[in-house]
């Protein structure tokens, strides 16, 4: 049977070509060929013997994922829709900024764990990407980018934050993100990536240990009562148990703060009373606050919380001294907002499956 390489990080290239009979520095050869310069034809790998490349022609592939659709917006933002097969596309987006370019990446079609406000959420669980289609995603988006005149690569961080569960695909996520640090590979720090989970305490816990990146956590609720209901997987690690696990998860962190994500829903819980229970619940996590406006999709039953009621939010944990963030929207004109494409497609394809639409894809934006 053929193996997809993109499937493997480098121990475990170095594994497969010892299983050849050949030396574990080929894995390095490989993991520079495939991921550094984007090459994915044995034959232009000139440093590696002819006889090998035969081998390799025979037994291997390097095969990213299809791209059903590529859209560029007025304002830079890119996105493309990959292709999942069996009529499904998960999206990934770039968004390009001053300082950093950013790249947002799916980790499953669909979600199971059904916070009420998400559109992944409603549509529920399809399957887990596998590794070469996570680390696809940046394959593909590196291609399409290149480098700055400097010879830098215009994606300077990866956020996972598009489709699905990270933490419900571990061993996935954790094999991509080792291929994202990989010097051989795209060579970024661990504070350039970040991991957001809705709270999967077990899974924060292996990923301390494993592969500790900069984690983001989606609190969205300052009290129990309120988050089993939006974030039903709070049933299972309420937020006690939560806050501990990201005191834990900091004593091996590349940042000394986690950011809590809080998305806005009018008159849900986007109180000055909700802000100040929120103060209260996070006291003993250094944090930084990323406050984001619902994005409204077909029937989701929640409004976006008026700018005012998000500007007092904010003000009363500006004056508690935490930094606060609010995402501003970007790529309205190619839906890169909130994942319409994604939903567009399906509809064409297959009209069961029309909501199967990716959640907010923005920005960050100091107010
Ligand atoms: N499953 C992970 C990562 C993907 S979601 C998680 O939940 O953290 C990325 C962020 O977008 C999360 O904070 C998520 O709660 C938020 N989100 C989902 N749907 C949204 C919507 N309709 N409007 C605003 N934010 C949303
Ligand atoms: Fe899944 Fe995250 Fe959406 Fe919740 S917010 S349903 S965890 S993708």
């Amino acid at each position: 049977m053929t193996v997809n390489l993109l499937n493997y990080s480098q121990p475990q290239l170095a594994e497969y070509f010892h299983g050849l009979g050949e030396k574990p520095f080929r894995a390095k050869q490989l993991m520079r060929w495939m991921h550094h310069f984007g090459v994915h034809d044995f034959d232009q790998m000139t440093d590696i013997a002819k006889s090998l490349r035969d081998k390799l022609k025979d037994q291997a592939e390097i095969t990213p994922p299809g791209i059903k659709l590529e859209q560029i917006s007025e304002d830079g933002t890119r996105k493309w829709l990959i292709d999942a097969g069996t009529g499904n596309g998960v999206e990934t987006v770039f968004i390009p900024e001053a300082e950093r370019g950013t790249l947002c990446v799916s980790s499953q079609v669909g979600c199971a764990l059904e916070c009420t406000f998400c559109s992944t959420g409603r549509q529920g669980f399809n399957r887990n990407l596998t590794v070469s289609e996570i680390i696809g995603q940046l394959w593909v988006a590196n291609k399409a980018l290149g480098r700055d005149p400097k010879g830098d690569r215009i994606i300077s961080n990866v956020v996972m934050m598009g489709m699905g569960e990270p933490l419900a695909n571990f061993d996935n996520v954790v094999t991509a993100l080792n291929i994202m640090l990989d010097d051989s590979a795209y060579g970024l720090s661990r504070r350039r990536v970040t991991v957001s989970t809705s709270g999967m305490v077990p899974a924060m816990d292996r990923l301390r240990e494993t592969c500790p990146v900069a984690l983001a956590v989606s609190l969205h609720a300052p009290n129990d009562a309120l988050r089993d209901v939006i974030v039903p997987i709070n049933k299972k690690y309420p937020i006690k148990e939560l806050m501990a696990a990201c005191q834990r998860y900091l004593e091996k962190a590349p940042r000394d703060f986690v950011t809590f994500e809080y998305v806005m829903l009018d008159g849900v819980n986007d109180s000055v009373e909700h802000a100040r229970q929120l103060l209260d619940i996070v006291r003993d996590v250094p944090c930084k606050f990323n406050l984001i406006p619902f994005n409204p999709f077909p029937n989701s039953g929640y409004d976006t919380s008026k700018p005012e009621a998000i500007r007092r939010f904010r003000d009363v944990l500006m004056q508690a001294d935490y930094v606060v963030t609010t995402r501003k929207t970007r790529g309205d004109d190619i839906d890169a907002a909130c994942g319409q494409l994604a939903g567009k497609v399906q509809d064409k394809t297959r009209r069961t499956e029309r909501n199967k639409v990716m959640q907010v894809i923005s920005v960050e934006k100091t107010v």
